[in-house]
Formats: structure tokens, C-alpha cells, sequence
């Protein structure tokens, strides 16, 4: 099986989908491992690394040779030189994309879509939303700090004392829980809030305070994630949310529901009943946006609070998102490698295969997408 691992775009992604680690594994899997001269760079992983690992430094026209393209980002425009029958492993980002994946259908590559992985026990080591959600998470507050031209920690100096920061993290997920963390960590005041009423026993735990509507009991949907609000129950926490956010110094917002926009969860109003120099960090704004006014790779001010709309936030520690990233990669191709023929063999029958299988065989075979499965 030859592995082909190509060198992403640049500084819009900065991240790599192998490590020397996952190479090593993937070469003493029997597999022949091709790695995109300079791959690696923007990880901090050099093609020495790579190349001691166990993996050859090749062109970039190599990729027609690989039965399998591990990618970070849908390859599109390199599709036309991947072979025919070839598995690609990337996040997709397949809601909204029926062109690429038609034209993925047509090209006759298996499509496998990361971020489709069902959240199993078996299949946790390969949730690349778990583990790129937790360095956002993190990355958020490192950045709110960043912006903020307050401490964050009570400091009782001879000089006087400063207050904590307040941090308001909206979503308690993967990516809500570890900005928490952080933010404690950095010994500001924290509270969260999520609608599912789960999050509230993990988010005491971390030692936050957690905010809740008694008007919303439990908005869980399928899969531990949440389903959208009625207006009803929007109504109720938008007017907590009012009261609570207007004493707050720091929000990050992370919350999302699978496959729909993100929901907007703070308003103009809202920002502007904030005091100025407040700093608010939306994880959603690929998404749409949690926050009314965001943009897309811009920090926009609003009555003097600050609005960061950063993008690819695991990119922006991208030595450690790839790490963790190839790790997932590796551990569902295994599943799919057949050492003792020396091919991929893609049963679909298989909870996680028919979980992420976009494209095979020259259609769309993915049922949430206009395909059928067999
Ligand atoms: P996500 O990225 O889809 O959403 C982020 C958070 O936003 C979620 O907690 C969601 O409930 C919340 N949210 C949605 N709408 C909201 C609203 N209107 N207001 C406030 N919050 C809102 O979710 P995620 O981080 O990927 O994780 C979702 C769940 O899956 C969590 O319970 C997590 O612990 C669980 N999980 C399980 C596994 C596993 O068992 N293998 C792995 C990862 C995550």
C-alpha cells in the first residue's frame, strides 16, 4: 500500500496529516509511506524526521502513485491527479459541498470524512473533532489574554489588588471544557453555559460555575450532541444570557449542532452591554458564528469590546494539533489494512466505514448526503 502525504496550503493550513510517529507505524504495517517535501515545516516537523522514520521525500506529482492520501483538508484541487479507486482520509467539511463531492463521486476516490466519526468508545482515538476542539479550546483563551488589556488572575500586590477576570464560556463540548480548564488555570473567574444538561455536572467539575435556564430542561440530541432550540427555549436563554454577560470580561463561544449553522447566541445589544476592553472569542465563526457581528479571520470592535473571529484555531499550535491529528488518521486506516494481501480493504459493513464513507466506487454512497448505502 503506498501512502501519500501532501504538503497543505500554506498558512491557511498549517497542520500535516502524518507524523514520524504514525509513520513508523504505518512502515512497519508493511506500507510504503511518501511524504510531500516540506510537508511537515509549518508543524515544526522537518523532512529529515520524516525520512528517519521510514518515509521517502517526495514531489508533489508523486500523489498519482498513493492507494491512500491522508490530507488535513479536502485535497479539491489535487483530485484529478489521485488515482481512481485511491481512499482519501481528511476532513471533508462535506455539508454544503455537493459539487466537491460529486466531483470526488466522479473521480472514483473513497472519500472518508474525519469528522463523521461516530462518538464510540471504540472509535474515540480517531475523533479528530475531540482532539482538534481541545487545542482550540485551549488556543481561545490564550488569545482572549492575549487581546485582553487586563490580568486575568487576583493579584494582592502592595499596590493594590486586581480583581479576577470574569470568563464566560458559551457551550460546555470538547472545545468548551478545555477553555474552561485553561481559563481557571490562568485563575480567572469562570461560568458556562450549555442545553445539554450533562455539560453542567462536567462543568463543575472543572471548578466553573454553571448557568442554566429552568425554562430549558435538556436540549441533548443525537450522538451526546445538542439539537437545535425551539423558539421558545431560545427566548428563555437569550434573556439569561442578557443579564449574565453584561458582568463578564472574556467569552468564548463554542457551541454548534451537527450539520446547521451555528446558533446565535449573542447579540449587538449584548456586546454592547459590556464594558469596553471586554474580549469576546468566537470558535463558531466558520460555522456562521455564535456572535452577532463576527467575522471570518478579523478581531471587529463593538462598543469598545473587541470580537475575534479566528480561523483554524488547532492551526495556530499546529505542532501539536498534527500530532494528535495523524495519531487519529493512523489508528482508523489500521483498521482498514490488510497486512497479509498488502491492500486497503474497506468493509462496508462496518459501523465506523459506513459512518464516514462519502464517496466509493465511483458514487455518492454517503446516506446523509443523497447517497444509499447497499
Ligand atoms: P459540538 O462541537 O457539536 O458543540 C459544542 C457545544 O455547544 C456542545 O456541548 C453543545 O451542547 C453546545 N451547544 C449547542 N447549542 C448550544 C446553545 N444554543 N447554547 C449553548 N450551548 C450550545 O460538541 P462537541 O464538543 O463535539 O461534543 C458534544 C458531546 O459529545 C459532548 O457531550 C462530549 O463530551 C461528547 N463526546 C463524546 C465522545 C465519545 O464518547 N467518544 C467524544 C467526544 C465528545
Amino acid at each position: 500500500i503506498t501512502i501519500f502525504v501532501p504538503r497543505e496550503s500554506g498558512a491557511d493550513e498549517p497542520r500535516v496529516a502524518a507524523s514520524p510517529d504514525s509513520v513508523k507505524k504505518l512502515t512497519g504495517l508493511g506500507c510504503s509511506v511518501l511524504v510531500e517535501r516540506g510537508a511537515g515545516e509549518m508543524s515544526r516537523i522537518s523532512d529529515e524526521e520524516y525520512d528517519k522514520a521510514g518515509a521517502k521525500i517526495a514531489a508533489a506529482s508523486d500523489i498519482r502513485k498513493a492507494d491512500v492520501v491522508l490530507c488535513v483538508r479536502r485535497p479539491d484541487s489535487r483530485l484529478s491527479q489521485i488515482k481512481k479507486g485511491a481512499a482519501i482520509l481528511a476532513i471533508m467539511d462535506p455539508f454544503e459541498a455537493d459539487k466537491e463531492l460529486a466531483a470526488m463521486a466522479k473521480a472514483g476516490v473513497s472519500a472518508f470524512a474525519m469528522e463523521l466519526m461516530p462518538r464510540i468508545t471504540r472509535a474515540q482515538v480517531m475523533d479528530v473533532l475531540s482532539s482538534q476542539a481541545n487545542l482550540a479550546g485551549y488556543q481561545a483563551v490564550i488569545d482572549a489574554a492575549h487581546l485582553y488589556d487586563r490580568a486575568l488572575p487576583m493579584m494582592m500586590t502592595a499596590a493594590g489588588t486586581v480583581p479576577a477576570a470574569k470568563a464566560f464560556v458559551m457551550g460546555a463540548g470538547v472545545a468548551g471544557l478545555q477553555a474552561i480548564a485553561t481559563a481557571r488555570r490562568l485563575g480567572a473567574a469562570v461560568t458556562a453555559t450549555d442545553v445539554r444538561a450533562a455539560a453542567g455536572e462536567q462543568v463543575q467539575s472543572l471548578g466553573a460555575k454553571f448557568i442554566m435556564t429552568d425554562a430549558l430542561k435538556d436540549a441533548s440530541g443525537e450522538g451526546g450532541y445538542a439539537r437545535e432550540l425551539t423558539a421558545e427555549e431560545r427566548k428563555a436563554q437569550s434573556e439569561l444570557v442578557a443579564s449574565h454577560i453584561a458582568k463578564q470580561d472574556i467569552v468564548i463561544t463554542t457551541a454548534l449542532i451537527p450539520g446547521r449553522p451555528a446558533p446565535k447566541l449573542v447579540t449587538t445589544a449584548m456586546i454592547e452591554s459590556m464594558r469596553p476592553g471586554a474580549v469576546i472569542i468566537d470558535l463558531a465563526v466558520e460555522r456562521g458564528g455564535n456572535v452577532e457581528g463576527a467575522k471570518p479571520d478579523e478581531v471587529v470592535t463593538i462598543g469598545g469590546v473587541r470580537v475575534a473571529g479566528y480561523l483554524n484555531m488547532p492551526g495556530k499550535i499546529a505542532a501539536s494539533a498534527s500530532l494528535l491529528y495523524a495519531k487519529n488518521l493512523l489508528a482508523f486506516l489500521e483498521t482498514m489494512i490488510d497486512k497479509e494481501a498488502g491492500k486497503l480493504s474497506i468493509d462496508r459493513d462496518d459501523e465506523l466505514v459506513k459512518a464516514t464513507l462519502l464517496t466509493h466506487d465511483g458514487a455518492i454512497v454517503h446516506d446523509r448526503f443523497g447517497g444509499s448505502a447497499p
